[in-house]
């Protein structure tokens, strides 16, 4: 489901890959768009030695994936760059999501030992990748906030253009409604899709990764999956137990 907000990360996450594709242009030289390509992720797999950069397991062309060391969000900033990807294998990917590397190690330190944090750390300095600046964290913050409005009322004028909806197509909406279990939409504004929704279940802070519908046909119910951060657990619960926490 898209919204201003998902649409205002899109766009963050497409100005982040720009700026750092530009960064690895102007200091390594490399051509933007070479990320994607075969010869990076060979690099990749030889700087760690086909291995996952954070738990060491062995990895093959086809079970490795690229992360991105800092995550490429609005909280996080982290760029598109040489030196902000590692390769990793399914589970750490997975797991890592949009965790700092320090939050990472700190709720996994059976899967993240001192010396990958040291050696990832180390790697993105030598690379110019070191770049989570508060000035960078400020403009994407500005950026971010301007994109969400922008967005809306550009969403608006398209949809003045468009014509109004035909007899056939009325129908066809009311049949759908009478069809649907569950309006979500005061749902999608308290917690929008592809946006960071920090949350409190019984006091200890996490993230709201997504939502869902769930139980029997006709009893069906909106649950909340919650990820609390210190152990990095996803918790399935009621929206109504989780306390949103307002961001200014
Ligand atoms: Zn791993």
């Amino acid at each position: 489901m898209a919204n201003k907000q998902s649409a205002a990360n899109s766009m963050t996450r497409t100005l982040l890959t720009l700026i750092g594709e530009q960064r690895d242009l102007q200091v390594l030289g490399l051509t933007p768009g070479q990320l994607q390509g075969k010869k990076i992720r060979k690099s990749l797999m030889e700087e760690f030695n086909n291995a996952c950069a954070y738990c060491g397991t062995s990895l093959t062309d086809t079970t490795m994936e690229m992360d991105h060391v800092i995550p490429m969000n609005k909280a996080s900033v982290g760029l598109h760059m040489y030196g902000n990807l590692v390769p990793s294998c399914k589970p750490c990917n997975t797991s890592k999501h949009f965790f700092s590397l320090e939050q990472f190690a700190a709720s996994h330190p059976d899967r993240v030992s001192g010396a990958s944090t040291a050696r990832i750390q180390d790697r993105a300095i030598r690379h110019g990748a070191d770049l989570d600046t508060q000035p960078l964290r400020e403009f994407i913050e500005a950026f971010y906030a301007g994109m969400a409005p922008l967005i809306e009322e550009k969403k608006a004028q398209a949809l003045a253009l468009l014509p109004g909806p035909t007899q056939v197509v009325q129908e066809t909406r009311l049949a759908i409604q009478k069809k649907s279990e569950y309006d979500f939409t005061e749902f999608a504004k308290l917690f929008p899709l592809g946006s960071i929704v920090r949350a409190k279940l019984d006091g200890k802070e996490g993230v709201v990764v997504d939502y869902a519908l769930e139980g029997d046909p006709g009893k069906r119910k909106p649950y909340v999956r919650f990820l609390y951060e210190p152990t990095g657990k996803k918790i399935t619960r009621s929206p109504k137990q989780l306390e949103v926490i307002r961001q200014s």
